[in-house]
């Protein structure tokens, strides 16, 4: 293509990299992952705080990566802990395949004699890594020439180019955009300050253009409004599921619990005894689907959680028992260990509501 027909995009890419640079070296979000300026970062913690960071917020993945790394500071004592003690450790943070795939990566990087390899294509192979971790390791652990692209960085890139097509449907056009930026040193900390530019500056709603680095070449800032970029794809509707938790409790207040099966929603987290999920009508919801018989009473009210492909409403049901063996595959929990067994935020959020209305019935 003749220079006189390229955009400014095109013409300066190296440039345009320096001060996004430039602005980093300034503006950086302190991240507890993240090495200071100018030190070496460990593949180990660039990989764990990638995997936490998968659906979850950098402030929501903090906490259980500073825990993480506590517990287990390298590979090979998070490769030697239990999978039980790391599913522990995921409880609340949700999407729960991650804790399973990041014990078996552990495992694998250990075989290895605790040594991450460098390239995409080997990081790609490792449980649980998928493209964008890849090359997000690649590029922030190893400086090699890759070029991530997340959701804040698929935004920066839409913008700056005012693509019109949403983003799920022009993911080849925005790698292309993320390639043809990134320089070829300092292509981790280019990641990085992309990412940090769509959380801080360029955000969904309301981008601060004069503080952006990009400003200048960036296409989107040169319309009325630059927050219609890149169009949004309409949202499904996903009916409302509907189901019951089962809270059977012997008279010291231990209550009956079991483990979900290892693959699919919640897999391997606790959870109280239940049925199926399926669209409907709480209100209509009776015991059908208890464990076993006993005098199952409802608890007044239900209990909301959104997945990300649907919303759900879990009515609550309680019963005294008095065996001594707990039936099939559950266990006794005491109120006490709830938060260390493994429980998923919803499941923690149905034993402590279920246990606080039995308790408040028996007040009353
Ligand atoms: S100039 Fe505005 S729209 Fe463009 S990348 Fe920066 S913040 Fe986003």
């Amino acid at each position: 293509m003749p220079t006189l027909n390229k955009t400014p995009l095109q013409r300066k890419p190296r440039a345009i990299a320096g001060s996004v640079l430039s602005w980093w070296d300034i503006h950086r979000r302190s991240l507890p992952w993240r090495p200071s300026a100018g030190e070496v970062a460990d593949p180990y913690r660039v990989w764990l705080s990638e995997i936490l960071l998968q659906q979850t917020t950098a402030s929501g993945a903090a906490p259980y990566f500073k825990n993480f790394v506590a517990r287990w500071p390298d590979v090979e004592a998070l490769a030697a802990a239990p999978l039980e003690a790391i599913m522990q450790a995921f409880a609340g943070l949700g999407y729960y395949s991650r804790a399973r795939n990041l014990h078996a990566c552990a495992k694998a990087i250990a075989a290895r004699g605790g040594r991450f390899p460098c390239d995409e294509a080997s990081l790609r192979a490792l449980p649980g890594v998928g493209r964008y971790t890849a090359a997000a390791i690649a590029a922030i652990a190893f400086d090699a020439p890759a070029a991530p692209v997340d959701g804040n960085i698929a935004r920066v890139l839409s913008r700056l180019h005012a693509f019109e097509t949403p983003v799920a449907k022009n993911r080849r056009a925005i790698e292309a955009a993320a390639r043809a930026l990134t320089p070829t040193s300092r292509s981790g900390d280019f990641a990085q300050a992309m990412m940090d530019i769509g959380a801080t500056i360029c955000r969904p709603r309301n981008p601060v253009c004069m503080d952006c680095p990009l400003k200048a070449v960036c296409a989107a800032a040169r319309t009325p409004a630059p927050e219609n970029f890149p169009p949004r794809t309409p949202k499904k509707a996903n009916p409302i599921r509907v189901g019951a938790a089962f809270y059977a409790r012997r008279a010291d207040g231990a209550f009956l619990a079991r483990r979900r099966p290892p693959r699919g929603l919640l897999g391997a987290t606790m959870e109280l005894p239940g049925g199926a999920w399926a669209p409907g009508d709480v209100a209509a919801i009776g015991p059908v689907e208890a464990p076993f018989p006993a005098r199952w009473r409802r608890l007044p009210g239900f209990l909301e959680h959104v997945f990300t492909h649907f919303p759900l409403r879990l009515a609550l049901f309680a019963a005294e028992v008095e065996f001594v063996k707990p039936p099939g595959d559950m266990i006794w929990i005491s109120p006490r260990e709830i938060a260390t067994s493994g429980f998923s935020g919803l499941m923690r959020k149905a034993a402590e509501t279920a246990g606080r209305l039995v308790g408040s019935d028996r007040q009353g």
